[in-house]
């Protein structure tokens, strides 16, 4: 029997001295954020605080930038409305535009059916080709001659039926010979500096190269033309008039006006309107430029249309140089100017490619006579010669 008493007695001191062990007041519970869950003393307690663990149970939470936050499982319904994420997430990205927020677990399957880890960018060719790259890729591709904006590389244009088209560059001289125009979309700044661009005595061969090269500059220009060379390209005068450009009377067949009689002129000016008219299908010009820049008193009384000359003369007709003709725009163009030259000779067609992107680089609006006049508050009276348009002081 001793030996029971020994045993009881035992158990009875093990119970006194473990007791504050075993006691819940002693024990707490303590959380770590990724769901594990401990019982320590709570004297103990504020040690493992310090090590990350928390006296009520928490949980990661993950935003769309890559920031961590631990949160009690009480607080975690705010933060879930406020665009946290209990599993970490990503953002991923469509080629329309769209953007989504999805568990890293699950980009693969994205990113397969087309999506992208980063913003995705699309490209375009001159030849209307068309890819998506992302950010750490473009600078290659545009070394390649990838344009990313589409109107650098392309154009809205109008065919002769009057259907707009997208047309890339490498097809812009295949649509002019076809007879498309590009889709004016001009929008004059009155309070920059603008300059009208004249050509006189065409149309010509040429006046086809300066009306492309206007319409790819988002420019017009004023044709004074001469109503024998309509009578031979109509066709051209109709698409200079199509394009947005004004057509000018520069009389029938450019007779100096002081050797002819004030009959013999006016039946130049009308003989040409008329035959601008033909070619237009019913525009009859409203602007006069005297042949030579001759007008004599008695015929400015009886013209009906105001006397448009010029301020700045590149003497095109004198150097037949295509570097004079840029070098007399180039180092003397001023806001406001009318500046003369002939669609008449290659050389002038030739220039015009430099001067009119030049021009355009500068900032100068290439615009037409009547909306110089306007835009500078000028109504054009008959009868009147006008040089320029500058701003009144
Ligand atoms: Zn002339």
């Amino acid at each position: 029997m001793k030996k029971y008493y020994v045993m009881f007695g035992s158990l009875i001191l093990c119970f006194i001295l473990f007791m504050p062990v075993f006691s819940t007041d002693g024990i707490v519970s303590i959380y770590a954020p990724d769901g594990r869950e401990a019982q320590v003393l709570s004297g103990e307690a504020e040690s493992y605080f310090l090590l990350g663990w928390y006296p009520e149970p928490v949980c990661t939470m993950y935003s769309t930038d890559g920031k961590t936050i631990v949160v009690t499982k009480r607080e975690m319904k705010n933060y879930l409305s406020e665009g946290w994420y209990e599993k970490p997430v990503s953002i991923i990205y469509s080629v329309d535009g769209r953007q989504a927020v999805v568990y890293r677990t699950e980009i693969e399957a994205y990113l397969i059916v087309g999506w992208y880890s980063e913003p995705p960018i699309k490209l375009y060719a001159s030849d209307g080709r068309e890819c998506i790259v992302v950010e750490s890729q473009r600078n290659a591709y545009v070394s390649l001659g990838w344009y990313e904006n589409i109107d650098d590389v392309s154009k809205i244009m109008i065919s002769p039926e009057g259907v707009e088209e997208r047309i890339y560059s490498d097809f812009y001289s295949d649509k002019f010979s076809e007879g498309y125009i590009v889709k004016n979309e001009r929008v004059i700044d009155p309070l920059k500096p603008m300059i009208a661009l004249t050509y006189d005595d065409g149309p010509s061969i040429y006046t086809r190269r300066i009306l492309e090269c206007l319409q790819l500059n988002n420019s017009t220009a004023t044709f004074f033309s001469v109503g024998n060379n309509v009578e031979i390209h109509p066709q051209i005068t109709q698409m200079a008039y199509r394009a947005g450009m004004e057509i000018g009377n520069h009389s029938y067949s450019h007779p100096n006006f002081n050797a002819i009689s004030v009959e013999e002129a006016l039946k130049q000016i009308s003989d040409a309107s008329e035959k601008i008219a033909i070619a237009t299908g019913g525009f009859f010009p409203e602007l006069m430029r005297l042949p030579f820049g001759n007008i004599n008193k008695e015929l400015s009384s009886v013209m009906n249309m105001p006397d448009i000359h010029w301020s700045l003369d590149t003497l095109d007709w004198k150097s037949r140089n295509g570097w004079e003709i840029i070098k007399s725009v180039m180092d003397n163009v001023k806001d406001g100017d009318i500046i003369l030259m002939h669609d008449v000779y290659k050389e002038t067609a030739d220039a015009t490619e430099i001067i009119v992107p030049a021009l355009v680089k500068q900032g100068f609006q290439l615009v037409t006579i009547s909306e110089l006049a306007q835009y500078r508050n000028c109504i054009l009276t008959p009868g009147t010669r006008y040089y320029s348009f500058k701003v009144e002081a």
